[in-house]
């Protein structure tokens, strides 16, 4: 008690100490920011000058870790291709059936296996910013095997500087498969929150559940990946990079290929050039080596270059900037085109888009879609896709989108849907138009792919003499061109004779011999063929060969033979179909 007893005047000499203390203390203690300085702060910070990534030769990077002394002893270690151990092959095409993957294989390989570090020499010696934003990586998926799954998750943790790994956000797309369910839950457990799992409540498709990632996850960046890769040496630093320095720009790695078979793992590119993607007007996705002038921009052979589109999977954004330019258009369906709808947004709304040749990410490519789109595409793929297509050519591409539609005529008929908010958006971003973006970014699309000259005939050719219609059997050339039922729905006998004499079915062509007629490649940088069509004879005449298109009867054989008028067997005829 004696203790506490204090004498009143020593008790107001303490107070009056401890008064001043607080005082002075709370005049030195940083004041809470107003609105508008930490604005200001804000705006600063982002025209600050950045620190750019800085080339050391012979000097390793400083997130540069080697992972490996030696490669480790096991199945699939070293992305070396692995058989699996008394394989029963009933099961593996059962597996192959459900996944597209062989499951058998995958899951005797280990989840943390290693991979061949397939990187150009040069990348070992980038040193990065230690100040790059924090990066929520999303997966979204729907029934995908487990072990690919978590080698994905796997690969990631392991791969990545924890540092600027925020998170790993899935999103189960409304999957029915017992394995993703509570054993998954339990599984990340481990990972003390750093994995989240979130859960559609219906099937949503691919598009939007990215879309719904990227709104729930908190870290600065954004980095899809499908649930079936594996990343590679130092993937993350090269990615975040060029987003520190602007945020306006998308990084995208260059993608390996991981065998659906054996899962080996191998580049899909070797050699000293660099691709990037472009497209055709049917809007397939293509790689293009990239032109003179975009290699000769940069100094190292190994920095960013630019790309006008990407294959859609794997990329990185800034979070916030993703959501201002509308993130996805949410009226697009489950899978396709929306890669060239964020390709063409961000570059004709002032973003840009880069491929990133140091960071590198295995991906394993499925023969087939081992699911179906549910309710959502009544389980037909083809029209969704065009469906697709048709918002993004009608939203962005201006005057262009007339080649779309010679190339696949069909589209012209279907229903996109309302457009309106996304044409809105698109004047609220005060975006550029389709010209701009073809004159400077996608130049290099002309190279292989022409504008488009206008069909003169589109649809079925129908034989006069036995009433079937031209074939080709394939999607894939070679393959000799045949008859069969008309009126079938299906596209791949919808042929397009343009006004230069190119014969064209989806994006091949048709040419022909005295043996066989042909599905083949169509001449890259070429719109030109050799075909004729006579209006009042509906003969086909072959330029080069100065024969006709001959259906014989007896064996219903296609080839090229004299002109003949008074034979039925050289007579066709074109109708258009209609939805
Ligand atoms: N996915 C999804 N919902 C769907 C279809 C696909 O979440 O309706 C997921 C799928 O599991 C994968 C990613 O989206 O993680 C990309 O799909 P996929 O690999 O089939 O596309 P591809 O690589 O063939 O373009
Ligand atoms: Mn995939």
């Amino acid at each position: 008690m004696k203790l506490f007893v204090l004498r009143r005047g020593r008790l107001l000499k303490v107070s009056f100490i401890v008064v001043t203390f607080i005082l002075t203390v709370a005049f030195f203690l940083p004041k809470p920011k107003s609105q508008e300085e930490q604005q200001k702060e804000k705006i600063v910070k982002k025209y600050e000058p950045k620190q750019r990534p800085v080339y050391k030769e012979g000097i390793t990077g400083n997130f540069d870790l080697p992972l490996y002394n030696t490669v480790p002893e096991g199945p699939g270690e070293g992305g070396k291709p692995h058989a699996a151990k008394g394989e029963d092959q009933n099961e593996v095409a059962s597996v192959m059936m459900e996944y597209g993957i062989n499951m058998v294989v995958s899951d005797q390989v280990a989840l943390d296996r290693s991979i061949p570090d397939v990187r150009h020499e040069e990348c070992r010696f980038w040193h990065y910013p230690e100040d790059l934003p924090s990066t929520s990586v999303v997966i979204v998926f729907h029934n995908e095997g487990w072990s690919t799954l978590l080698r994905t998750i796997h690969s990631v943790l392991n791969r990545s500087p924890p540092q600027f790994l925020k998170e790993i956000t899935l999103v189960d797309d409304y999957s029915n498969k017992e394995h993703l369910k509570g054993e998954l839950e339990d599984y990340i457990r481990q990972f003390k929150g750093k994995v989240r799992l979130l859960r559609n409540k219906k099937r949503e498709g691919l598009i939007r559940s990215r879309t719904f990632g990227a709104q729930e996850s908190k870290g600065e960046v954004v980095l899809f990946l499908d649930a079936h890769c594996e990343v590679n040496t130092n993937w993350l630093p090269p990615l975040l990079a060029p987003i520190y320095m602007n945020n306006t720009v998308m990084t995208v790695p260059v993608i390996d290929g991981i065998d659906k078979e054996t899962l080996e793992y191998r580049p899909v590119y070797r050699g000293d050039t660099h691709f990037r993607g472009i497209f055709e007007w049917g809007m397939l996705y293509k790689e293009i080596e990239i032109p003179e002038v975009e290699m000769k921009e940069r100094k190292y052979f190994s920095e960013p270059y630019k790309s006008p589109t990407h294959a859609g999977g794997l990329f990185a954004i800034n979070r916030e900037y993703f959501l201002k330019i509308g993130a996805y258009d949410p009226g697009l369906l489950v899978w396709g085109g929306e890669n060239f709808e964020l390709s063409f947004k961000i570059w004709q709304c002032g973003g840009s888009i880069v491929w990133v040749p140091c960071s590198r990410v295995g991906h394993i490519y499925r023969g087939f879609m081992p699911y179906t789109f549910g309710k959502l595409g009544q389980n037909r793929k083809g029209p969704i896709v065009t469906l697709n297509y048709k918002r993004v050519v009608e939203v962005w591409m201006d005057e262009y989108k007339e080649y779309f539609y010679t190339r696949v005529p069909m589209a012209r008929q279907y229903d996109a849907g309302d457009l309106s908010e996304q044409i809105a958006l698109r004047k609220q971003l005060q975006c550029k138009d389709f010209k701009w973006y073809m004159k400077n970014v996608a130049y290099d699309v002309l190279y292989k792919f022409p504008l488009l000259p206008k069909n003169l005939h589109w649809g079925e050719v129908r034989s006069m003499l036995t009433s079937q219609c031209l074939d080709p059997m394939s999607s894939q050339p070679p393959s000799v061109v045949s008859m069969s039922h008309c009126h079938s729905s299906r596209s791949n006998k919808i042929f397009r004779l343009n006004e230069e004499g190119q014969l064209g079915v989806g994006e091949r062509c048709i040419d022909g011999d005295t043996h066989h007629i042909k599905l083949v490649f169509c001449r890259l940088g070429t719109v030109d063929g050799p075909w004729q069509y006579n209006d009042n004879t509906k003969m086909f005449y072959h330029r080069l060969h100065r024969k006709c298109l001959h259906l014989t009867q007896e064996r219903s054989q296609l080839h090229l033979q004299e002109c003949n008028q008074v034979n039925n067997g050289q007579k066709w005829i074109f109708r258009e179909l209609k939805v």
